[in-house]
């Protein structure tokens, strides 16, 4: 992967979360409550990624604020960890994982255009050992608001790991909100021209997005 420098691109920031459950899985607020919560608080774009399901948003996207469709995806470990959790970003039809090798699953969102990232490796208790057999993703997780509530929130020596022995990976901050006490704390910049589904997807695999130092 040929990285860009977002620094050195034309264009302005974009505030974005990008791992966020509603009501339609396990979080306790409705989708149009989530988009609403995260414009007030000036984020520009939300990625809805609720377990195993995948929701229409469109009807939340305006001129200031961008709603994207997503969701985090549960395949079995076939490496004797717990399950992994994958999130795909901008993917439309719901994924089935059931029997399935976490990498077909990544495989099978690249189809819909959609990027994914693996979840809190730290939280889920993975090692190089469940890492280092995925492929197709872009980005991993490290760091996550809601993980706070273990005292896992922080993935950072994970990254490191897959940094010293794999391919180059992006680290992607957010929140994986479900609650009102893990919402507004993990996010991404990313550089854009425009607040379009399509320029700020295509930002994130060459890595015109940085995660602030504030989590
Ligand atoms: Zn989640």
């Amino acid at each position: 992967m040929h990285y860009l420098n977002p620094f050195a691109q034309p264009g302005q920031w974009y505030r974005g979360n990008t791992h966020t459950h509603s009501s339609v899985s396990d979080g306790i607020r409705s989708i149009a409550e989530c988009c609403e919560g995260y414009r007030q608080h000036k984020y520009d774009f939300l990625v809805l990624t609720d377990h195993n399901k995948v929701s229409d948003v469109s009807q939340y996207s305006n001129e200031s604020f961008l709603a994207i469709s997503g969701s985090e995806l549960h395949p079995s470990n076939p490496y004797g960890g717990t399950q992994y959790r994958i999130f795909a970003i901008s993917i439309h039809e719901e994924i089935e994982v059931a029997r399935k090798h976490p990498n077909e699953v990544m495989a099978e969102g690249a189809e819909q255009r959609g990027i994914s990232v693996p979840a809190h490796p730290y939280w889920s208790g993975h090692t190089l050992l469940d890492l280092l057999p995925l492929h197709g993703y872009f980005a991993v997780e490290f760091f996550n608001t809601t993980c706070d509530k273990s005292s896992r929130s922080i993935s950072e020596s994970r990254w490191d790991d897959l940094l010293g022995r794999a391919t180059p990976v992006l680290g992607i901050a957010c929140d994986d909100s479900h609650f009102l006490y893990d919402v507004y704390q993990g996010w991404i910049m990313v550089k854009n021209s425009e607040l379009s589904l399509n320029s700020i997807t295509k930002s994130f695999t060459p890595g015109l997005f940085y995660s602030p130092p504030g989590p």
